[in-house]
């Protein structure tokens, strides 16, 4: 049975939790444990429980809403993404994943009644770290992975503790374990890159999501006059910086895709005209599908780092403080949304994901599959961020088909 999506209405319900926001805008600002955080997680709680959904809120503010199988009740196919969205972002990251599942199980509920297994929809507490300094922080408490005193010194921008903001929801530290009767778990989200619309495909079926490491690199010279001091007695560090970032980049254009580097901050000091820079800071960011060339690729990049450094004369520091592992999506998983997608006449791109989602959580522990639509012009994090209706309405129909496959 052919299932239709009317986009008048998944524009409707977008733009409703779209309006729950911080402030008066541009775009959305929902930041974790703010005011229009707990309204969102309020009212979501009220629709799905409009819809025979019962709901539970954990410890930390994740919201689960289940609608019981009539067979399994015990085994769960869950679906959701996050609530929270950065400061001036879209009205689709993360959102569209929850408003996604919202439509889609109430669409096979009307065609198919109750599932054999339960659903369960997630609307993640938090995941892009754009309050506190700490990300995925929703789906690492369902695993238990995020720890008190990860967070229990932060603060936000205003000095508020991430603790008294947290309390403030009604919320409070607890022990998650991690689930051991959730099934599979299938993401729906925007592409926020630009390969589908260029390609022009409606929906990305992810097989991967990339690993990343990160680095602080300090490079410390000696600061200068800039007319007096000859070239050949100079400890220039903007000069080794410009150097490492060069040949970085050429040796990353020559490794090809999937490889992507970025030198994305670059703090030259005194940052004045007329003084040679003796110390500079800049960051690395390095991310690849296969764990190995990730980490061989980082090594050599290491090496050069220091060699350079050592011919011109100055120290440096490699601190490199993050380091995800690449994950896989379930192939079992990967290729069922592949066949919803054929049997549908459904146009996809099997695909990895450059960013990093709720679902590298998720697939370190139960089978995972994720869903992307196509960002307009690759735009997010930003108010412009748009999707045509029509691939929104692929999407969800592809997520509704997979679910439909795993429940009935
Ligand atoms: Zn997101």
């Amino acid at each position: 049975m052919a299932m239709y999506f009317d986009p008048g209405e998944v524009k409707q319900a977008l733009d409703w939790l779209s309006s729950i926001s911080d402030g008066a805008g541009p775009g959305v600002t929902r930041l974790l444990y703010s005011q229009s955080w707990l309204k969102a997680q309020s009212e979501l709680e009220f629709r799905f429980q409009a819809m025979g959904m019962s709901c539970r809120f954990d410890a930390v503010g994740n919201l689960f809403a289940t609608l019981v199988g009539s067979e399994f009740p015990e085994k769960k196919i869950a679906t959701g993404s996050h609530i929270d969205t950065v400061v001036n972002g879209g009205g689709l990251d993360g959102q569209l994943g929850i408003i996604g599942a919202y439509i889609a199980i109430k669409s096979l509920l009307e065609h198919y009644g109750c599932p054999k297994k339960s659903l369960e929809i997630i609307s993640m507490a938090e995941e892009e770290g754009s309050r506190f300094p700490y990300a995925f922080w929703g789906s690492k408490n369902i695993f238990g992975l995020a720890k008190r005193e990860d967070v229990e010194n932060l603060s936000d921008a205003q000095g508020i503790r991430f603790v008294d903001a947290m309390r403030n929801c009604g919320f409070e530290f607890g022990e998650n374990q991690a689930p051991t009767d959730i099934e599979a778990f299938i993401e729906l989200h925007i592409e926020q890159g630009n390969f589908l619309e260029e390609e022009n495909y409606a929906v990305g079926v992810v097989n991967s999501i990339v690993g990343q490491k990160r680095y602080n690199i300090t490079l410390k010279g000696e600061a200068n006059h800039a007319g007096t001091t000859l070239m050949r007695y100079r400890k220039d560090t903007v000069e080794c910086m410009a150097r490492i970032i060069t040949k970085a980049i050429d040796k990353a254009k020559a490794a090809g895709d999937p490889l992507v580097l970025t030198f994305g901050k670059v703090v030259p000091k005194p940052n004045t005209v007329n003084v040679v820079p003796g110390e500079t800071l800049f960051t690395v960011d390095c991310r690849h599908t296969d764990e190995t060339f990730l980490q061989d690729f980082t090594a050599c990049l290491e090496v050069d780092m220091q060699e350079i450094a050592r011919q011109c004369r100055v120290e440096i520091e490699i601190d490199n403080w993050m380091n995800e592992k690449p994950v896989l999506m379930n192939p079992q998983i990967v290729r069922r949304i592949e066949d919803v997608c054929r049997n549908n006449g459904i146009s996809y791109k099997l695909m990895h994901s450059g960013a990093g989602h709720d679902s590298q959580i998720f697939g370190a522990h139960v089978p995972t599959g994720m869903i992307f639509v196509p960002s307009i012009k690759g735009i997010s994090h930003n108010p412009e961020e748009a999707t045509r209706i029509e691939d929104i309405c692929e999407g969800i129909k592809t997520l509704a088909h997979t679910l439909h496959e795993l429940a009935y």
